[in-house]
């Protein structure tokens, strides 16, 4: 499969990327790294991002020349989506009928383009693109490993999620010996929030509820709006409810400003919450997934805990 999408790259000049909206390191670093492949390639290539870049990201290379849009325009011959399983997580208009290259990690990655390379052996999607420039031949410079490190480093949560292996690791040792700098990765995602998610933090954390294996908490629109906090500045507050000690699956729910709730799931590794995501709409990993609800909040509440109060049996 990565040679089918080698060859139909080699085929093209001009190459729109993009990932899901909201996106995290994963989409973020991947895009800007493959983007890069492609210019080494002698391409033409754009990252175009329904959300922009997210505050902590906002400093990798070629982060500045991510677009933002709601409509990809122009006359590209491919748009590559990475990290993403439809069209519509995109968020993008102007996709429908382009040619479409999906590379994607995700067990529940759906084959929605033209061309499709699902690996979910893979730890993160940066892992497919560092592969892909190697059967490109293309050099991985210490921008490109900086992008790729980023991706693997959030992915794996720190290196932390079940599934990190030896690979990961020796993955993490050549970005690392292309030139990505570790702890300056790790500065720039850990040590660089801001006031408002602190905040936030303090508000998600007051919400904060346990049941035996289970916990779980939320923030209203309101609360968001208190704090003066973005989207972004949701992502992660669910590690904080899963780094108690009984807790084995946890959750996080956020109210949308349109009264819809996102889900946030992630688990120590007994109970598959991908499975639970799936159930819900939603996909993910065994270990960090989500999904979007139907308000209010508290009847988002019922059906998630409801599954994971059933524990590994929900598999
Ligand atoms: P997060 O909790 O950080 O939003 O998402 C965790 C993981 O689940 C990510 O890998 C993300 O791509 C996946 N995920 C989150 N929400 C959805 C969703 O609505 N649909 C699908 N297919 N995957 C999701």
């Amino acid at each position: 499969m990565l040679q089918d999408v080698l060859q139909q790259i080699e085929q093209r000049d001009r190459f729109v990327l993009t990932s899901h909206a909201r996106p995290d390191g994963d989409a973020i670093g991947s895009a800007l790294a493959c983007c890069q492949v492609l210019r080494s390639m002698g391409k033409q290539a754009d990252v175009v991002l329904h959300d922009g870049v997210p505050r902590i990201y906002r400093s990798l290379p070629f982060a500045d020349q991510v677009q933002q849009a709601s409509r990809i325009g122009g006359s590209y011959e491919a748009a590559i989506i990475l990290e993403c399983d439809s069209i519509h997580r995109t968020r993008l208009e102007g996709l429908e009928n382009r040619f479409l290259i999906n590379i994607d990690h995700h067990v529940s990655g759906r084959p929605f383009a033209d061309v499709n390379w699902i690996d979910p052996h893979a730890v993160a999607t940066g892992e497919m693109v560092f592969r892909l420039a190697r059967e490109a031949g293309t050099p991985v410079s210490s921008e490109i490993a900086t992008c790729l490190y980023t991706a693997l480093m959030t992915d794996t949560g720190s290196f932390m999620f079940q599934g990190t292996n030896e690979h990961t690791f020796a993955l993490a040792r050549e970005l690392v010996l292309a030139g990505a700098d570790a702890s300056h990765c790790a500065r720039s995602i850990y040590f660089a929030h801001s006031v408002a998610k602190m905040r936030l933090l303090g508000e998600a954390l007051r919400n904060l509820n346990t049941e035996g294996h289970v916990g779980w908490t939320w923030v209203t629109q309101k609360q968001m709006d208190l704090c003066a906090a973005k989207e972004e500045d949701c992502e992660g507050l669910v590690n904080y409810v899963l780094s108690i000690g009984e807790v084995e699956a946890a959750a996080f729910f956020r109210e949308l400003p349109d009264g819809r709730v996102r889900v946030s799931l992630r688990s120590k590794g007994k109970l598959d919450v991908a499975r639970v995501a799936e159930c819900l709409g939603g996909g993910g990993h065994e270990c960090a997934s989500g999904c979007s609800l139907d308000g209010p909040l508290a009847e988002a509440v019922r059906p998630v805990l409801e599954m994971l109060r059933r524990g590994p049996s929900v598999q």
